[in-house]
């Protein structure tokens, strides 16, 4: 068969993918990939850090592998690649991860601002659910620092949160103004950096010097106090000084209950606007309008039958959309609404997901560890029983809501006290410690997974 268009290709693999791995992978590790390259039998796939390369390649490269010589039919070796940008520059958008952001903002220019152009406010389908962070971000926009400061963005997943803060970025950097979009991530990166370099004047002149700033992701502060000590100097620097702060968030201020106590107040101190799930005609407008940038046309019928579907996600609804395209481009098949239902049958078999009970996740991360359940529960403070004890306890509440108290109770009789601390200890460790990392995603991805 005539060899595929690598991005194509890479596409339809996705597609494939998504359907294979639990979503909090898919979401960390495959999302922001792209195929960019057949050289020599071999897909080169960019990923938009070392991180995701290496955890591809050392656990899911045979699955990958696999996929994508299903889909190419044809045997294809895969490599994955660290994009200098992020892949295509959609990946994370870091004015600050660039080599030309050691200087100063002013002189670096729009350049080091890899922003996915796409995502501006004349593709933003305004609705219901949205008009509020919609209008919060527009004043931001167009009145920096003068309105609302700052503005403080939350709302679940792939509901267009980083959406709306590139949208700010390109009308702000259109009108002559200087932009840092970074996530809390990056500049925590950058901050230790910048004293391992001994450069942290030129780290504070770069984030002081911008007439907008624009924090995505700031829950990946929590339990880093140094960095909190230092964005909260800034932000109070900016802040008086009269410039633009915008922050983005999957949970509201008073939920960030592991940053200091101070830049939790400065947080909502502003405007908090909120996006929740889109009504069935928002999504609509949404999946026409997707539709329309990828300029073709897909009939209502089955634009309904996808805006039915998915309720939550604006990404899931792209994804599925996405999907039936990528379904009707590999067989030459139209776009139908039967062609839509068989592109999303597969899906539906493995979403019917098993909801897991707390003792099941205290087995499931007992045998992670290879250590028994009991053990796990009991009083040994010895290292490895410490660490799993305290995953088990931070997915406990974390992922099934349950009290610390409740936790307290399940593991022997602990204080509520004892049982925060060892979840925010995990959540700090888990900011440097790579394989910790690594773990709880595949314990997170266990729990989506039905027992079967
Ligand atoms: P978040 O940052 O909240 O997780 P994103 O901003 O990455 O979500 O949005 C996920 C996807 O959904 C993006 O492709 C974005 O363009 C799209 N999206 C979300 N909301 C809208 C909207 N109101 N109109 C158009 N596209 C949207
Ligand atoms: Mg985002």
């Amino acid at each position: 068969m005539p060899v595929m268009q690598p991005r194509a290709l890479w596409q339809a693999v996705l597609g494939e993918l998504e359907l294979e791995v639990a979503r909090p992978s898919y979401e960390t590790f495959l999302r922001d990939t792209a195929g960019t390259a057949c050289e020599s039998n071999r897909l080169i796939v960019m990923t938009p850090s070392p991180f995701v390369a290496e955890y591809l390649q050392q656990k899911l490269y045979p699955l990958v592998r696999r996929t994508v010589e299903r889909v190419a039919k044809e045997p294809l070796d895969v490599r994955f690649q660290v994009a200098p940008n992020g892949p295509n520059g959609n990946g994370p958008i870091n004015g600050v991860a660039h080599p030309q952001a050691s200087q100063p903002s002013s002189a670096a220019g729009p350049s080091m601002l890899p922003l996915n152009q796409r995502y501006t406010f004349e593709t933003f389908v305004v609705g219901r659910s949205n008009q509020f962070a919609h209008a919060a971000a527009v004043a931001a926009a167009d009145f920096p620092g003068q309105k609302y400061n700052p503005v403080f963005i939350y709302s679940g997943v792939g509901l267009g949160k980083t959406h709306l803060l590139h949208a700010i970025a390109h009308r702000v950097m259109a009108r002559g103004l200087s932009v840092i979009y970074a996530s809390a991530e990056q500049f925590t990166n950058e901050f230790v950096a910048s004293i391992r370099e001994g450069r942290v004047p030129e780290f504070n002149a770069r984030f002081t010097g911008a007439d907008v700033l624009l924090m995505d992701d700031v829950f990946i502060f929590s339990g880093k106090e140094q960095t909190q000590e230092k964005f909260f100097h800034i932000f109070n620097e900016l802040h008086q000084s009269g410039k633009q702060i915008v922050l983005a968030s999957d949970r509201t201020p008073a939920e960030l209950t592991s940053l200091i106590a101070r830049l939790r107040s400065r947080f909502g101190m502003g405007l908090i606007g909120d996006i929740q799930t889109p009504d069935l005609e928002t999504r609509l407008a949404i999946l026409r309008s997707k539709a329309d940038q990828q300029r073709v046309t897909v009939p209502d019928d089955v634009l309904m039958v996808l805006a039915r579907k998915v309720q939550r996600s604006v990404r899931d609804l792209e994804g599925n959309l996405n999907r039936v395209l990528a379904l009707a481009e590999l067989t030459g098949a139209p776009i139908t609404k039967a062609l839509a239902i068989q592109a999303l049958e597969s899906l539906d078999a493995r979403r019917e997901r098993s909801s897991v009970t707390p003792p099941a996740l205290v087995n499931i991360v007992a045998s992670h560890y290879s250590l028994s359940p009991e053990a796990l529960r009991g009083p040994s403070r010895q290292k490895k029983l410490a660490l799993g004890r305290h995953v088990a306890m931070m997915l406990l509440h974390q992922e099934l809501g349950v009290t610390l108290s409740e936790i307290g109770r399940m593991f022997g009789g602990r204080d509520h006290s004892t049982v925060d601390h060892a979840c925010k200890k995990v959540e700090s460790l888990a900011n440097s410690d790579t394989s910790l990392r690594a773990d709880l995603v595949t314990l997170r991805e266990a729990l989506q997974r039905p027992l079967d």
